[in-house]
């Protein structure tokens, strides 16, 4: 059976009743160790919340996070709690200090297990007449200092009191640290939980042939763009802890849960119907999401569930784990709540993850390349620059676009190496063009703009850019627009911190979406490339109004105006006559790889100083 867990919260300043215990890491003194035999004798896991960060006690109570607050004394009310609000008092025992009757006690949470507080009742009653803790801590405690207690050694029976409480504590922690040192490969520090691992291998052990049928595993994805930010660690680290409460309820006899490495909960249940599970998993769900209700402007789409039916799956545990994360992480992209593992699923991710790995073989392998189209004056086609453009030299299937890998990798949150890697390329050949005179030549990176609106955005650029010496206005970043509304403002930050370092910002693909008026005004920027669409109908009569209105406005607001997708000599000619500043298009030039591209530098330079 699994193990039902106890959450405490701990006073740690209570020696010799309960204390924090820096060099063993725990929470050590007589309460915790009362309670670690009570757990041993019940059947429960016990864990201590926050070990050694402070007096946390009426946070955890408030936060429902714990099942029960220790280390109290009877008569401090910690927090304010009563019985009205659903916590119990439980006393654990009472000694005689300086003359005054201490009762030491523990506050037991609505979140905890039913019939908890009358279970550790009872056995505190025991325990402590067996123990004869009254009578020992009133010795023992007789200072608050552990110096203090010299005074104390000439008296035989106090003598031989504290040595017994000192010795119970000596052995409960010797008991506790090897059982910590087997629990820690097993149970997440802060949570509590079983680890990836312990439930792997929990899964292995428990179910077979005959009882996989009833088996489901239930990944619930979180999204750690958001909860990984700074100033957020924090709340990130609140919410497992909140998570772990909430998944517990969850966890019946012959079920488990778990946290993996990459911070995913996995609820391994069983049940005899399908619906149940579904059920289920929704409701876990809004409890999650629902942690994140004070942060407005985020929520639905934070916690996504993959579910795979280990009775219809054949694979292994670990390929369950792994396709019902995939299962998560497609459901955030489509926006479900859940998405199961059926046939169909296992297939597509299959070819993904297959793709990605060779991906990430062919970065390594320098497979990879750059092509660059030029930009052209649109009223002189003189070259003006280039836009840098992915490419995968592949050993059979031949030279890749972008729509062959982009896609999978930004599924797998991957694409930020593809984005970086581009730009240390082009640094590399804008190094390559000053040493050669080329100083007046631009070249523009693309970014995902998942990677532009990164915390880290600013710094791994700078960190690639840095090596170099090129003239840093020669460098350009495309920015796709819009995004979702909570990543905003961290790109509105980056793109204006990335300009405040000399590097210029193109806004691509703009009129491709609805928000694009909005972009404009709110985000400065050194130029706007319209989206070839709009290019499309630079013939006709409507297409060429909005094409002037545009660059109108882009004028007014100082930007540069830039037609991509250029294909015929005609809308060379409206553009032109339009007074947009900056075309690119097969008409004009085809991306080509970065050694054609020197070579025709190279001649039109010398043809120009001819
Ligand atoms: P994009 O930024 O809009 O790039 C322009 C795409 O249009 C390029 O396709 C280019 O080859 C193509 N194109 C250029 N002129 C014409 C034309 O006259 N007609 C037509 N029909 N197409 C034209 P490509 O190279 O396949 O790139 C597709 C997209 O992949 C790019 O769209 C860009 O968003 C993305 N991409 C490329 N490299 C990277 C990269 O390093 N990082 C990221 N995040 N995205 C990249
Ligand atoms: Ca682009
Ligand atoms: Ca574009």
């Amino acid at each position: 059976m699994a193990d039902i867990i106890i959450y405490a919260a701990g006073n740690p300043d209570l020696y010799p009743i309960e204390y924090y215990d820096g060099d063993g890491e725990g929470y050590d003194g007589i309460i915790p160790q009362m309670l670690a035999d009570f757990a041993d004798e019940s059947g429960y896991e016990l864990s201590y919340y926050r070990a050694g960060e402070g007096d946390l006690r009426e946070e955890l109570g408030r936060n429902h996070q714990v099942d029960i607050i220790s280390g109290c004394i009877e008569g401090e009310n910690i927090g304010g709690f009563d019985d009205a609000e659903g916590y119990t008092r439980v006393q654990l025992f009472s000694s005689v200090e300086d003359g005054k009757t201490q009762v030491y006690e523990v506050y037991v949470t609505d979140a905890a297990p039913e019939g908890l507080a009358g279970e550790l009742g009872g056995f505190a009653a025991e325990y402590s007449a067996e123990k004869q803790l009254g009578t020992a801590i009133a010795t023992a405690s007789g200072g608050n200092d552990h110096a203090d207690m010299t005074p104390y050694l000439g008296i035989a029976g106090g003598l031989i009191l504290i040595l017994a409480v000192l010795l119970a504590v000596l052995s409960a922690r010797y008991r506790r640290a090897l059982k910590n040192h087997r629990k820690s490969m097993e149970l997440d520090q802060a949570t509590g939980m079983m680890t990836g691992e312990a439930l792997k291998k929990w899964a292995e052990e428990n179910i077979d042939g005959r009882n996989r049928i009833l088996y489901y595993l239930i990944y619930f994805k979180i999204d750690l763009d958001y909860l990984q930010a700074p100033g957020r660690m924090e709340r990130g680290k609140e919410f497992y802890r909140y998570a772990a409460t909430v998944v517990k309820e969850y966890v019946s006899e012959g079920d488990v849960a778990g946290i993996t490495a990459e911070n995913g909960i996995i609820l391994l249940c069983q049940s005899l119907s399908s619906d149940d599970i579904l059920d289920r998993t929704l409701e876990v769900e809004m409890r999650l999401t629902s942690f994140f209700r004070r942060d407005s402007f985020i929520g639905r789409g934070v916690v996504t569930a993959g579910i795979c039916p280990m009775g219809k799956f054949k694979g292994t545990i670990d390929e369950s784990i792994r396709y019902s994360f995939h299962a998560a992480v497609s459901a955030g992209k489509s926006e479900l709540p859940y998405v199961i593992c059926d046939d169909s699923f296992i297939r597509k991710t299959e070819e993904v993850v297959s793709l990605r790995n060779e991906m990430l073989g062919a970065i390594r392998g320098d497979e990879m390349e750059i092509y660059l189209q030029f930009y052209v004056e649109a009223s002189s086609l003189r070259i003006l620059g280039g836009e840098a453009l992915a490419r995968w030299n592949h050993p059979e299937r031949g030279m890749l676009g972008p729509a062959h890998f982009i896609p999978a990798l930004e599924d797998e949150g991957l694409i930020s190496v593809i984005d970086y890697y581009c730009l240390e390329k082009v640094c590399r050949f804008l190094d390559e063009l000053a040493d050669m005179g080329v100083n007046d030549f631009f070249i523009s990176c693309n970014f995902s703009r998942k990677t532009f609106a990164a915390e880290d955005f600013v710094e791994r650029w700078e960190a690639i850019v840095e090596k170099h010496s090129f003239q840093r206005d020669m460098l350009v970043f495309e920015l796709t627009e819009s995004i979702e509304p909570r990543y905003r403002k961290k790109m509105h930050d980056n793109l204006i911190e990335t300009r405040n370092r000399g590097i210029h910002v193109f806004l691509d693909d703009f009129g491709e979406g609805f928000t694009s008026l909005y972009d404009l005004r709110e985000y400065a920027v050194d130029g706007v490339k319209l989206d070839r669409t709009l290019t499309d109908y630079a013939d006709t009569e409507r297409g060429k109004s909005i094409l002037s209105a545009l660059i109108a406005l882009g004028h007014e607001m100082g930007v540069k105006i830039i037609a991509e997708g250029v294909e015929s000599m005609e809308q060379v000619e409206v553009l032109k006559e339009l007074g947009c500043d900056i075309t690119q298009g097969y008409v004009i030039h085809y991306p080509a790889p970065l050694w054609d591209i020197k070579r025709s530098l190279h001649e039109s330079r010398s043809q120009a100083g001819r």
